[in-house]
């Protein structure tokens, strides 16, 4: 933990420039896209001939694919284009890439614009589908029929595979290479209508069958599936591939950066390719979009694969979407990680060309320093005991004055009251004191904080030798506050809840999900790395006042850590607790 814990959030600092940056300045010092006409929508380049210059100085999108929620890989993207366009005078763009029927739901579409939202990012009127550009898309794969530069394949997907060659030796031609562009019409607007079979045909780009580059070797471009489409329906019998529809979209909405992970930088020529035939043809206008490639995120601890995230879900590892275990942006929010918390996060994972892996403990601290700047400070015993105080009378009671937030004094103090029976965490005694305890043993004095000093004066135990009650007597002239309060000088310093008026309410400890930094690894099946003690419910004795907490209302309980209100299962007045993230320093240890 920094030095300067305890201070308040200090003013973001200006973000720390990166390799995208510079390529933004630069592309802005030149005036590349001062340019860039807007028609206000997206659209080929008739639409936006004539429309006036952009305010927009630059335009970035994130392009989500509603086939999964998003998790903390997405939000390091999310914040690097929304956060590029915040400090560049330009637009954000939310964009669905929905081009494939199979796997895309509207649940999906939902819990996305929740999570960009949430973590306080706005698109404006610049929220799109790529399924909305099909019909552009239909008619830019005619376009290139008709200029030599696309072919209908009728060889099956292992004669496809087996032409295509290797990294060391060129693929061979297809013998339907060669297809007159009459032809090529004829058969494509067929599959369109419906007369073939899935993987019957397939469009194909017309480029380098020879090409050091597989992904420039005739890559698929349009393929026929019968299918429903989440917002399309049954309305085509074609789709486009991914490679093929992606920089489509980034031209129709003028796009400037177009900002992916590492993984596409070998699709770069054929993305720079395909736009290039296209503007020739007069159906996009320049400038052209530039692609720019950065590592993702990998983190330790956690999956950050769809497929994973999908399968713990179904197969119900984890209770839903939403679990505070996942490292879902629905999870996270849930288990009461912050959306300045991610911000602060992305700013200091930086932006970098080459893979590597971010420890989890960074993601933590995050989050720790964000709650302890803004979470009030509450009690909660979370291993209760009782203790009893014999010499403070029975039925009644007072109340100590805690301080809302220590280091913002401004924030004031509340009431906790005060009476003869109290809950202790159960570790803070012990009959037989190790070496260097100083909390309750017998004969030992301890401080209850905010409270009264009082002296150990044993125990009571149960038949099996278990403590189930802790004996004490008070010093009535040594309460926190009052004048002489500080001669009684103490080494313990323990938290406690007025068992009469306390809260008992459910409290879910959450931890990493895994217990193995890179789950799977060495060929083990990563379920067997989940951790089975990731959640744990306790039933825990909170101070009062937390029954009136709302919902997401976030607290540091003193000594253990951030806790949230969950947002699904609180009712008003009976909120239940998550713990986000453990203090990492020890205080009241001593
Ligand atoms: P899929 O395999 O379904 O494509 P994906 O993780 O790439 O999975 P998308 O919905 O396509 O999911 O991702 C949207 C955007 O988020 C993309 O631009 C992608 O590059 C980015 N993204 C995804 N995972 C990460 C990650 N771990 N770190 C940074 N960015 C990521
Ligand atoms: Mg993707």
């Amino acid at each position: 933990m920094s030095k300067d814990k305890n201070a308040p959030a200090a003013a973001p600092s200006p973000p720390v420039s990166n390799f995208i940056r510079q390529i933004v300045e630069a592309d802005l010092a030149a005036g590349k896209h001062a340019g860039v006409a807007w028609a206000g929508k997206p659209g080929p380049a008739a639409a936006h001939a004539g429309a006036p210059p952009d305010a927009a100085k630059i335009r970035t999108r994130f392009p989500p694919e509603p086939n999964g929620y998003l998790h903390i890989g997405h939000a390091k993207s999310i914040c690097l284009n929304f956060g590029l366009a915040r400090d560049y005078g330009g637009a954000c763009h939310l964009r669905f890439d929905d081009t494939n029927p199979e796997k895309e739901e509207q649940e999906y579409v939902d819990a996305i614009v929740d999570a960009v939202r949430w973590l306080g990012f706005d698109w404006g009127p610049n929220g799109y589908f790529a399924s909305d550009y099909f019909d552009f898309m239909y008619e830019a794969a005619q376009h290139l029929i008709r200029s030599g530069h696309a072919y209908v394949d009728s060889q099956s997907a292992e004669e496809m595979r087996a032409s295509r060659g290797t990294l060391t030796e060129p693929g061979r031609d297809s013998p339907h290479r060669n297809r007159s562009a009459e032809e090529n019409l004829d058969l494509f607007r067929r599959m369109e209508a419906g007369e073939f079979a899935d993987g019957a045909h397939v469009l194909r780009a017309k480029i380098d069958m020879a090409s050091g580059n597989i992904n420039l070797r005739d890559p698929a471009i349009y393929r026929i599936r019968h299918a429903t489409h989440h917002r399309a329906g049954d309305t085509w019998n074609v789709y486009p591939m991914y490679t093929f529809a992606h920089p489509i979209e980034d031209a129709l909405e003028r796009i400037t950066h177009s900002i992916c992970t590492l993984e596409f930088e070998d699709q770069r020529p054929f993305y720079d390719w395909l736009l290039e035939r296209l503007a020739e043809g007069g159906l996009l206008a320049k400038p052209l979009p530039q692609q720019i490639e950065f590592a993702r995120l990998n983190l330790s601890y956690v999956v950050l694969s769809k497929r994973k995230l999908i399968q713990l879900v179904q197969e119900k590892h984890v209770d839903g979407w939403d679990d505070p275990r996942l490292p879902t942006l629905a999870g996270a929010r849930r288990r009461g990680y912050t959306p300045e918390g991610f911000r602060a996060f992305a700013e200091r994972i930086g932006v970098a060309k080459a893979d590597s892996w971010i420890d989890y403990g960074v993601l933590e601290e995050c989050m720790r320093d964000d709650l302890n700047a803004r979470a009030l400070r509450r009690i909660a015993v979370l291993d209760p005991l009782k203790l009893v105080i014999d010499n403070y009378p029975g039925g009644q009671e007072e109340e100590c004055l805690a301080p809302n937030h220590p280091q913002q004094p401004e924030l004031g103090k509340r009431a906790v009251p005060f009476s003869r029976e109290l809950w202790i965490e159960r570790e803070d005694f012990a009959e037989a004191p190790p070496k260097g305890y100083f909390r309750l043993f017998p004969g030992n004095s301890v401080r209850l904080r905010y409270g009264f000093v009082v002296k150990c004066t044993g125990c009571d135990k149960d038949a099996s030798g278990n403590v189930i009650a802790v004996h004490c007597e008070y010093l009535p002239d040594s309460k926190s506050g009052t004048p002489g309060a500080d001669a009684y000088k103490v080494k313990g310093n323990i938290h406690w809840v007025s068992a009469a008026h306390a809260y008992r309410c459910e409290v879910r400890l959450y931890d990493r999900l895994f217990r193995e930094a890179n789950p799977g690894a060495g060929g083990r099946d990563y379920l067997e790395d989940l951790n089975p003690n990731a959640k744990q419910v306790i039933a825990a004795q909170l101070e009062p006042a937390l029954r009136n907490a709302k919902p997401e209302e976030r607290f540091q309980f003193e000594r253990h850590g951030y806790f949230v209100a969950d947002r699904v299962d609180s009712k008003p007045g009976a909120p239940v607790f998550n713990r986000a993230v453990t203090l990492k320093d020890s205080w009241g240890k001593g």
